[in-house]
């Protein structure tokens, strides 16, 4: 267990690490990083750039972690889930597709209304 030893870390402060060190691996920048409560999805990108994760994704697996953040994290380079999307979620998180399809039925992950109505789908 890599946080063991931030025990006395919160949660949305060890949920920023993560998303700092991913952001450093996909080489991208989310202008804000938010860590609130949220009841219908794990994580959200807007169209501004602000990468929003519930609070309680700390309580999910570290592989569950990084799916949900790398997903996001990913929007900042491709706003819809198309073929490149899926080629650089499967080259950083081999095993997406099975935690995809874990979480479904559950909450969603995905980019917000916003920017699928603007039409970059
Ligand atoms: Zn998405």
């Amino acid at each position: 267990m890599k946080w063991s030893t931030n025990g006395s870390l919160s949660p949305a402060a060890r949920l920023r690490r993560r998303v700092d060190a991913w952001a450093v691996k996909l080489r991208v920048m989310p202008r804000a990083v938010r860590v609130q409560r949220m009841t219908r999805k794990w994580g959200s990108c807007s169209t501004a750039g602000t990468i929003t994760l519930a609070i309680d994704l700390d309580d999910q697996s570290e592989g569950f972690q990084d799916f949900v953040i790398v997903h996001e994290l990913l929007h900042l380079k491709v706003p819809n889930h198309g073929r490149l999307f899926k080629a650089l979620m499967t080259a950083h998180v081999p095993k997406w597709r099975a935690l995809d399809a874990a979480r479904r039925g559950a909450r969603d992950v995905s980019p917000p209304a916003a920017l699928r109505a603007a039409g970059r789908r």
